[in-house]
C-alpha cells in the first residue's frame, strides 16, 4: 500500500515496523461540544484506514484520545456552572452516539488526557533534565524550539519563517526565549483544575497530551500518525519535537493528514461559525449517508458540504443497498431459476475485476472515491446478472464480495431480509392473498399500511419484495 507522507511530501510504500502489525494514533476530539462534519472527517478517514489495514491482514493497534482538559473545556464548565469533568463526561457520551452512528469502530485505546498526567509529567521531566524545557515564573514550563535541529520538518517551516514575534501577538511572548516556544505545563490559575508536578501545581499543555498518550499506549515509535491538516502546525510539529527530544527516536514513520470540509469554499470550523454538527445533519440524513458522503471524496481533497451532495450520496448508497437486497431476494426465492451459464461467467469476471480494482485504488493512498466507483461497477454487473438469470452460486459470490468491500469502507448497506418483522411479513401475505382474489382496493390499503410502518413492497417476477424505507 502507498500512503502520502506529509513528512516527505511523497506517496511512499507503507512498510510497518513490525511485520503484520500496525501501531496508529489519531488526535481525538476536545470534548466540550457536539462534533461537526469537519471534525467527523478524520474520525471516518482513520477508521477506514484502520479497517483497510485489517482487511489486508494487519493487526492494528489504534489509539485515539479524548482531550478533556484545555481552555475551551474550562470556559464551557464556567459558563454552565459545572465541573470540567462534568463537561467531559457529557460530551464523551455524545461523542459515542455520533461516532457509533457513523460506524467508526471503537479504537483499541481511547485514553483521556486527565488519566495520563503521570506520563505527561514523565516527558516534561525528561525534557527539563536535558535542558530543552525551561520555567517561566508564574506562567509555566516551556519547550525551547531552538534545541531541536530539525524543528519544522513536518510543516516544512524553518525557525526564521516561523518568526511570529512582531506585531500585536508580541505581548504573549513575554518571558519566552523564542517566539515559537510553547507551553508543556501551565501553572495553576484560580478556579482551574490542577495536578501536582515537580515545578508546581498546574495542568498540561495540549501538544504534550498526545505525546504522552502515544508513549503510554503504543510506545516511542509508531507506524502512522493521523489527523486533520490544520493540526500539522503547530500541534503535530510540537508533538514530534517533544517526543523525539525526550525519547531520542523517531515518533512516527508516516504522517497522514486529511483535508477540510468546506462550506461555500471556506473551511467548516467552529471559529468561522459555518459548521453543521453531525447531530443537526442526522435530522435530515441518516448517519450512514454522512459516512458515505465523507468517503466519496479522496481524503486529501477538500469536500464541499451541500444538501445536494448529501442527497446524491443518499441516492448512491440506496443503489448499493437495493442491489444487495435484490441479490438476497433472488437467492432466497424458490422461483428464481439461475441457469444461464454465460451470464454466470460474465458476473464472476466482473466481480473479480471490481474487487481487484477496489484493492488497487485503496492501495493507492486510500483512494476511497475511486474504490466507490468499483463498488458501483459490481452493483451494475449484479443487477444485469439477475435479469439474465445467472446462477445462484454466482449471485451468492457477488453478494459476498459486495458485503466484503462495503464493510471495508464501513458502509451499512442494509439489513438481512430475515430482519423484516413478522408483522410486516404477515401484511405482505395478506396483500398477496387480496391480490389473488382481485380485491385490489384491499391490496392497496394493506400496501399503504406497510408503507406507514416504514417498509415498501414491490412486486417482482419472483414474488413480492419487501424493503425497509
Ligand atoms: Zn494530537
Amino acid at each position: 500500500m502507498k500512503l502520502f507522507n506529509t513528512l516527505t511530501r511523497y506517496k511512499e510504500d507503507f512498510v510497518s515496523i513490525e511485520e503484520g502489525k500496525v501501531k496508529m494514533y489519531a488526535c481525538g476530539p476536545t470534548v466540550y461540544n457536539y462534533f461537526h462534519l469537519g471534525n467527523a472527517r478524520p474520525f471516518v478517514t482513520f477508521d477506514t484506514l484502520r479497517r483497510y489495514l485489517e482487511y489486508r491482514g494487519y493487526e492494528v493497534e489504534f489509539c485515539q484520545n479524548f482531550t478533556d482538559i484545555d481552555d475551551k473545556m474550562i470556559k464551557r464548565a464556567n459558563e454552565e456552572g459545572v465541573t470540567v469533568k462534568d463537561v467531559a463526561e457529557r460530551y464523551i457520551k455524545e461523542y459515542y452516539i455520533d461516532a457509533d452512528g457513523l460506524n467508526c469502530k471503537r479504537p483499541t485505546y481511547q485514553p483521556r488526557a486527565t488519566e495520563s498526567i503521570g506520563a505527561i509529567i514523565g516527558i516534561v521531566k525528561a525534557l527539563y533534565d536535558k535542558g530543552i524545557a525551561y520555567v517561566i515564573e508564574g506562567d509555566g514550563v516551556y519547550y525551547d524550539v531552538t534545541k531541536k535541529e530539525d524543528y519544522g520538518k513536518l510543516s516544512h517551516y524553518n525557525l526564521e519563517d516561523l518568526n511570529p514575534g512582531g506585531g500585536e501577538r508580541k505581548a504573549s511572548y513575554d518571558g519566552k526565549k523564542n517566539p515559537g516556544d510553547f507551553a508543556l505545563w501551565k501553572f495553576k490559575k484560580e478556579g482551574e483544575p490542577s495536578w501536582n508536578s515537580p515545578w508546581g501545581e498546574g495542568r498540561p499543555g495540549w501538544h504534550i497530551e498526545c505525546s504522552a498518550m502515544i508513549k503510554k499506549h503504543l510506545g516511542d515509535t509508531i507506524d502512522i500518525h493521523g489527523g486533520g491538516q490544520d493540526l500539522i502546525f503547530p500541534h503535530h510539529e510540537n508533538e514530534i519535537a517533544q517526543s523525539e527530544a525526550a525519547n531520542g527516536c523517531t515518533l512516527a514513520n508516516y504522517w497522514v493528514h486529511n483535508a477540510f470540509v468546506n462550506v461555500d469554499g471556506e473551511k467548516m470550523s467552529k471559529s468561522l461559525g459555518n459548521f453543521f454538527t453531525i447531530r443537526d445533519i442526522v435530522k435530515h440524513f441518516p448517519y450512514k449517508v454522512i459516512r458515505f458522503f465523507i468517503l466519496s471524496g479522496h481524503y486529501r481533497m477538500p469536500i464541499n458540504f451541500s444538501d445536494e451532495l448529501l442527497r446524491a450520496s443518499q441516492t448512491g448508497l440506496q443503489r448499493i443497498s437495493t442491489s444487495a437486497s435484490n441479490l438476497k431476494f433472488a437467492l432466497s426465492s424458490d422461483s428464481y431459476e439461475g441457469s444461464n451459464e454465460e451470464a454466470s461467467k460474465v458476473l464472476d469476471d466482473a466481480v473479480r475485476e471490481s474487487v481487484d480494482s477496489f484493492i488497487a485504488h485503496m492501495d493507492d493512498d486510500l483512494n476511497t472515491a475511486d474504490a466507490i466507483t468499483d463498488i458501483f461497477g459490481l452493483v451494475k454487473a449484479a443487477n444485469t446478472a439477475i435479469d439474465s438469470k445467472a446462477s445462484k452460486a454466482s449471485l451468492k459470490n457477488a453478494l459476498d464480495k459486495l458485503t466484503e468491500i462495503t464493510d471495508v469502507l464501513g458502509l451499512d448497506i442494509g439489513e438481512d431480509p430475515e430482519e423484516i418483522p413478522e408483522e410486516i411479513m404477515d401484511l405482505v401475505d395478506q396483500r398477496a392473498a387480496a391480490k389473488k382474489e382481485k380485491n385490489f382496493a384491499e391490496a392497496d390499503r394493506i400496501r399503504d399500511l406497510i408503507t406507514s410502518k416504514g417498509y415498501s413492497v414491490k412486486d417482482t417476477p419472483n414474488g413480492p419484495q419487501v424493503e425497509k424505507i
